[in-house]
């Protein structure tokens, strides 16, 4: 399994961590990128199509700035990402224009994700590059990209891309070898799991035990990017990113890392973009008639299942579906206002229609627009 996964992935992404291409003290790490992109080359040589999602803006402005420190103030930072992205690009752009290969970069935020035109208009772009023949390279807006509209991390952006592009295959090159039994680094008898079928709780405990020196993400991280893009289909591979011709090694079947294989796809895109991409505006509290009707009954949700409304949304806005224990089983795209649901939980098609007037629609979010999670 592992290797006919490895062996046959067409379309992969590739992250690229800062702790890989840059170092605090003397910037980017040039000599790096110059061998991942020679890694690289090899792959798309060999008939694969390759998308990078690579970080090291920051720490790279941070050196261009002559700043001492990691900056806390978002300005800064942003600032230093500015800086830096640039001489990233033209570092990658060196590295991959003496092996023949053309890069381009697209800058992405949650909100480019978020919605669902620009979702799509993301896939478009990425897709002509590919058809081009370019390497695109991929890193956050971090310039832009203020709390609520960014990702945060690389490693889930990167799984977004993978789900945008339909890739078969997630790499994510680390500094550390792979997913391990226990943390190699308190104790010595720890093993690399070399194929995790499943993220079961079991796993995602050791995924919280096993340390990076990375910034950002952490194995934890890691490997909840992994289960998301599992259910799309789209299998990961976590290896380190120090060992120099690793990459092609385990990508035609040598071993190294650890794979996380991906289930059969279980939502098409739409369903799981609403699932995984978009975050709840607010939550709508059901009886446990209405949990049933979702779960078992394939049913819409009515408002007279809902107990209680919280958060501010508007029609059309993501929100959670919170069973009577305050769990969240499913996210659907509502009907209608968060100030008009409040004043409709509880109430009968009828009752609604006589109390506030009649509506455009009788379902609060239709079946069509709702994911169980
Ligand atoms: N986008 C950030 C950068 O390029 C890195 C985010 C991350 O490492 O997860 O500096």
């Amino acid at each position: 399994m592992r290797n006919e996964t490895l062996t046959q992935a067409k379309r992969i992404v590739v992250k690229i961590g800062s702790s890989l291409i840059t170092s605090r003290s003397t910037g980017l790490r040039v000599e790096q990128i110059e061998r991942l992109a020679n890694e690289i080359a090899v792959l798309r040589s060999g008939g694969r199509e390759v998308l990078v999602v690579s970080s090291g803006a920051i720490v790279s402005g941070i050196k261009k700035l002559g700043l001492k420190e990691y900056p806390k103030d978002l300005p800064v930072k942003q600032a230093a990402a500015a800086v830096g992205q640039s001489r990233l690009m033209w570092a990658y752009e060196k590295a991959f224009g003496r092996l023949g290969v053309q890069v381009a970069q697209i800058l992405l935020t949650h909100q480019d994700l978020a919605d669902r035109r620009r979702f799509l208009n993301a896939r478009y772009t990425l897709t002509a590059l590919i058809g081009f023949d370019v390497l695109p390279i991929i890193n956050e807006n971090d310039t832009v990209a203020v709390e609520e509209i960014r990702v945060g991390d690389n490693d889930t952006l990167a799984s977004e891309v993978a789900h945008l592009v339909d890739a078969d295959l997630l790499v994510i090159l680390s500094d550390v070898d792979g997913l391990y039994t226990e943390d190699p680094r308190k104790n010595p008898a720890a093993t690399l799991i070399a194929l995790i079928p499943d993220v079961t709780e079991d796993i995602e405990r050791r995924a919280g035990a096993t340390s990076t020196f990375e910034g950002t993400g952490g194995m934890a991280t890691k490997v909840r990017a992994a289960k998301k893009v599992g259910e799309y289909g789209v299998s990961t591979l976590i290896i380190n990113g120090e060992r120099g011709g690793l990459l092609p090694t385990v990508l035609s079947g040598g071993p190294g890392g650890s794979l996380f294989l991906a289930h059969e796809r279980r939502l098409n895109s739409r369903k799981h973009w609403i699932a995984f991409t978009l975050r709840p505006r607010g939550h709508v509290h059901l009886d446990q008639g209405a949990v049933e009707a979702l779960t078992t009954r394939g049913k819409s949700l009515l408002a007279s299942g809902i107990t209680n409304v919280t958060g501010q949304f508007e029609t059309g806005d993501p929100v959670g579906c919170l069973d009577p224990d305050g769990k969240e089983f499913a996210k659907g795209l509502v009907n209608f206002p968060s100030e008009i649901l409040k004043r409709m939980k509880g109430l009968k098609t009828q009752e609604i229609h006589r109390l506030i007037g009649p509506q455009e629609y009788k379902e609060v979010i239709h079946r069509d627009n709702l994911v169980l999670l």
